[in-house]
């Protein structure tokens, strides 16, 4: 599947990663991590931490999946607000969802700090926009129970947003937990540092398409014809990890990005929060370290790459009208713009952990709008897992919920 066109900001921002060639040797190693975009680093991270030996293959470039094309906000909220979720999967178990999802941004800046790399790792607030009277009323419903299970939010009103914000909507909900980063570079460089530090193997271009398993170990078959033994699987390919499932878990999205020219810092909104709109398809927009504006959504059902990539041009104009509608006083000028695929589920939470009757494969599939912070919670989870660990999020979390 073609996961992205167009011009993918962090593609074009940082150097490929070239460190390393494809796979032309038979290796053995304990862990094969397939996937090479956030999620597998983070997985790879997790274990290398943990003295586990592991190593990743790709069948693209390092991290030239969704890694590269994605808008990389990082906030607790899941796809699904928790007042519906609370509806679909119980309260208690909604909230945990969220509750995970927080800590998993925390998680990720000790990440970034255990290992010193530059992921552009910066917290920033959230502003949830109560796009009509309707948002509203759901903004008020939203903001209830997250108070009532002691998440993180705060409720403006339509004047106390205009007067703070300068922006003209009905109401918002505000939290300071959110953060934003670079995750291409922070894939490239965790894989590096620990390529560096801990004999990670790191073969891109080298692509799966079987394996088989013996008593205590598999056998994966690379489209190279190349063989590799490992005792345990791990599937981080993200929005293509539907061949190894035995089931149909996900539905896919295509779904559009901008980013403008930089601007002065003083055309910018207080405190650069990451904001999004209640209004379906959404609206989202971010600021990024050299002063851009970057923002996304116009999602529609995938049908297929050609026909997403189409309607490129259009949904950059209707982006481009829903800023200027937000923010009319701020001259953004579009520089790059871009579409890609991603998935969601219908609960919004990812599938992480073993599929029953296949014991020592592990998915780590971060379905979902937000789904960085899935990915940090798969690596935990799984490395924990093959620890022999209990870990709670899988009954959330994982194929049997
Ligand atoms: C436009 C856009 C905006 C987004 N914005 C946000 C956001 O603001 N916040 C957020 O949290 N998330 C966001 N997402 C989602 C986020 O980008 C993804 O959740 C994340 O990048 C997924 O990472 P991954 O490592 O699981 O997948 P990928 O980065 O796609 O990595 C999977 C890798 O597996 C490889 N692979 C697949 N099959 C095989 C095989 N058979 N053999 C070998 N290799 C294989 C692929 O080549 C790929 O490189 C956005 C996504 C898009 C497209």
């Amino acid at each position: 599947m073609d996961l992205h066109s167009g011009s993918p900001f962090w593609a074009l921002k940082n150097p490929l990663f070239q460190e390393t060639d494809t796979l032309t040797e038979p290796i053995q190693t304990d862990v094969l991590i397939i996937g090479s975009g956030i999620t597998g680093a983070l997985v790879a991270h997790e274990l290398c931490t943990a003295g586990i030996a592991c190593a990743i293959v790709d069948k693209r470039s390092i991290a030239g999946g969704s890694t590269s094309a994605s808008t990389a906000q990082l906030q607790y909220e899941i796809d699904v607000p928790l007042h519906e979720l609370a509806e679909q999967v119980g309260e208690e178990k909604a909230a945990f969802a969220y509750r995970a999802s927080l800590k998993s941004i925390a998680d990720l800046k000790k990440v970034v700090k255990q290992t010193g790399i530059s992921a552009e790792f910066t917290q920033v607030p959230t502003l949830l926009l109560a796009s009509n009277r309707k948002g509203l009323r759901a903004l008020k419903e939203e903001y209830a129970i997250r108070t009532k299970h002691k998440l993180p939010v705060s409720f403006l009103d339509r004047e106390a947003l205009k007067e703070t914000y300068d922006i003209d909507r009905f109401g918002a909900l505000k939290n300071n937990a959110s953060a934003q980063i670079d995750c291409y570079r922070m894939a490239t460089e965790l894989l590096g540092y620990h390529r560096n530090n801990h004999q990670l193997k790191l073969f891109p271009y080298t692509e799966v398409i079987a394996y088989k398993r013996n008593a205590d170990h598999f056998i994966v078959e690379t489209q190279k014809g190349v063989s590799i033994s490992c005792k345990y699987m791990v599937i981080a390919a993200g929005f293509e990890a539907g061949r190894f499932l035995p089931k149909k878990v996900m539905k896919l999205i295509s779904t559009y990005a901008l980013v403008s020219e930089p601007l002065p810092t003083e055309s910018l909104w207080p405190e650069r929060c990451l904001i999004w709109e209640t209004r379906q398809p959404y609206f989202y927009l971010r600021t990024t370290s050299d002063n851009r504006i970057m923002m996304g959504g116009e999602d529609i059902p995938f049908k297929n790459a050609a026909l997403r990539d189409i309607k490129l041009p259009e949904k950059t104009k209707v982006l481009e009208n829903k800023f200027r509608k937000l923010f009319p006083h701020i001259p953004m000028v579009t520089d790059f713009s871009w579409c890609g695929t991603f998935s969601s589920t219908n609960d919004g939470l990812p599938y992480i952990g073993e599929y029953k009757d296949k014991k020592n494969l592990f998915f780590a599939l971060g379905y979902g709008g937000n789904g960085i912070t899935f990915s940090m919670i798969a690596a935990q989870l799984i490395r924990n897992k093959i620890q022999g660990k209990k870990d709670k999020r899988e009954e959330v979390f994982g194929f049997e919920r």
